[in-house]
């Protein structure tokens, strides 16, 4: 309570200075599992950003999304509360299998962000058993993912797009997996793009089941994300940009 509070100054603060990240809405009304929102309010989480509320909203309607949104806007939150909702609702529909399915698959640029991501999925899923994030990332051995995939609970992925395109070419038990993937992500796309992954994103993106949700996050929208967004996004999908909420 005392942290809620403190919370709401400092944003009410910010939002004096002109700063308007941040809707009226608050976590406990926007209708996710009660037991994520109680983990946003241990990481101090209560109010949402513009750009959460926006993308929930879309992707609560089974819509596809290209979102637009600063720096600092809150956009790992957008995409990982329909992330985990998804997968919810996959694991309590879906009957127990021999290999069980990824249902959210989540492409970034960096390892570092791929850390930083996971981190933050674990955060949110601190109070919810049983579901599990792993990461696929340069520089770890093959055959140690492997193991850990195996080992541990994995319905939701973080990758870099070149240790992914490894296992989905090598048809290791994850491509099996991923025929089950309910929503793709891209986070920083401009980014993934600038660093000269384009190609590597195809690939994959041309194993993944066609019936699936997919969310694509850009601080900049140039004409290469622009581009991969055709490839990647339904035709009717959502474009969100902050700047013109
Ligand atoms: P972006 O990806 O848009 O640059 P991040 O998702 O990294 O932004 O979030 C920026 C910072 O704001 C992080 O420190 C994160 O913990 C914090 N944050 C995000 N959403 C909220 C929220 N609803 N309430 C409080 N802090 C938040
Ligand atoms: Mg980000």
């Amino acid at each position: 309570q005392e942290l809620e509070k403190k919370k709401l100054a400092e944003i009410e603060k910010k939002m004096g200075e002109g700063e308007p990240i941040y809707s009226k809405k608050r976590f406990d009304e926007c209708g996710i599992s009660p037991w994520t929102v109680k983990a946003l309010s241990a990481a101090g989480y209560f109010l949402m950003t513009r750009v959460q509320e926006a993308t929930l909203s879309v992707c609560l309607e089974g819509k596809d999304a290209l979102v637009k949104a600063k720096t600092g806007t809150g956009k790992t939150a957008a995409f990982l509360l329909p992330a985990i909702e998804t997968v919810l609702k996959a694991a309590s529909t879906s009957t127990v299998q021999r290999v069980p399915p990824v249902f959210v698959l989540i492409l970034c640029p960096t390892r570092e962000l791929a850390s930083q991501l996971a981190a933050e999925a674990n955060a949110l899923l601190k109070y919810h058993n049983g579901i599990g994030v792993q990461t696929l990332v340069g520089g770890t051995r093959f055959k140690v993912d492997q193991k850990r995939l195996e080992s541990e609970p994995c319905q939701i992925i973080v990758a870099t797009p070149g240790r992914l395109l490894d296992h989905v070419e090598n048809k290791s038990t994850l491509s099996v997996r991923l025929m089950g993937l309910k929503m793709l992500i891209l986070d920083e796309a401009d980014h993934l793009l600038d660093l000269g992954f384009r190609k590597d994103v195809e690939k994959i993106v041309d194993c993944l089941p066609r019936q699936r949700q997919s969310l694509l996050f850009s601080a900049t929208i140039p004409k290469e994300v622009r581009r991969i967004s055709q490839l990647v996004l339904k035709r009717e999908h959502a474009f969100i940009d902050t700047v013109g909420l």
